[in-house]
């Protein structure tokens, strides 16, 4: 992984993949979305799960089809769906290792709120290796993948994008920065929509272990 040599921006996506989903926490917060609309729009449980996930695909973010169909208050939304315990999740020195080896800047990338981010990261100990989070606020309430908020990211941090490596579990994400010229690696996974739009071509790295990978990638490069 030589060629990773002058990567200088290293840009991660936060839920799935700087912890695997068999924490199960992002179900959590999956359950909490469907309570904030049965609550919020009168419907019932079925139908509100239906709303969530054609809204998510829809949309790319529940919370964006919530907005611009019902003009839900984006802060509270967030509050609500966050409210979750993070102790699930284990530290993981490991990792924070890993990063801090890489040489330049760490940055993480979310279509999730900066406090979720900043507890994600707090309770996997790895909050010392980022300081530079650009979340859906960031984006203007516009998911990844659509393109408006990459390019924000990019000018916010003048991110050099020839020198940069963008992680994500969901494959459809990272054909936006592979078009943007970044270097794509997939956390490999088994969720149907996490799946969609890979064909290989726009992801040049699969990732079973983002701990190893990382460190194949600081025992070639330092
Ligand atoms: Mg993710």
């Amino acid at each position: 992984m030589k060629e990773l040599k002058n990567i200088r921006y290293w840009i991660f996506d936060l839920d799935n993949t700087l912890y695997p989903p068999t924490t199960n926490l992002f179900d959590k917060i999956d359950r909490l979305m469907c309570r904030f609309i049965e609550e919020n729009l009168n419907v019932t449980s079925q139908e509100a799960l239906k709303i969530k996930d054609t809204y998510f695909h829809q949309h790319g973010t529940t919370l964006n089809g919530l907005m611009k169909n019902h003009k839900v208050d984006a802060e509270k939304f967030l509050e609500f769906v966050h409210d979750i315990d993070y102790s699930i999740l284990q530290k993981d020195s490991k990792l924070s290792e890993e990063i801090a080896k890489l040489p330049g800047e760490k940055i993480i990338f979310t279509n999730g709120s900066r406090k979720h981010a900043q507890k994600v990261i707090q309770q996997l100990g790895i909050e010392n290796n980022f300081d530079k989070i650009f979340d859906i606020v960031d984006s203007k309430f516009i998911p990844k993948p659509q393109i408006d908020p990459y390019h924000d990211l990019i000018s916010t941090y003048d991110i050099d994008t020839k020198n940069s490596i963008f992680f994500e579990d969901i494959a459809k994400n990272l054909l936006t920065a592979h078009e943007l010229g970044m270097k794509t690696a997939w956390i490999e996974n088994d969720d149907d929509y996490c799946k969609q739009g890979y064909d290989g071509k726009h992801i040049h790295y699969r990732v079973k272990n983002l701990r190893s990978f990382l460190n194949q990638i600081n025992e070639s490069i330092n």
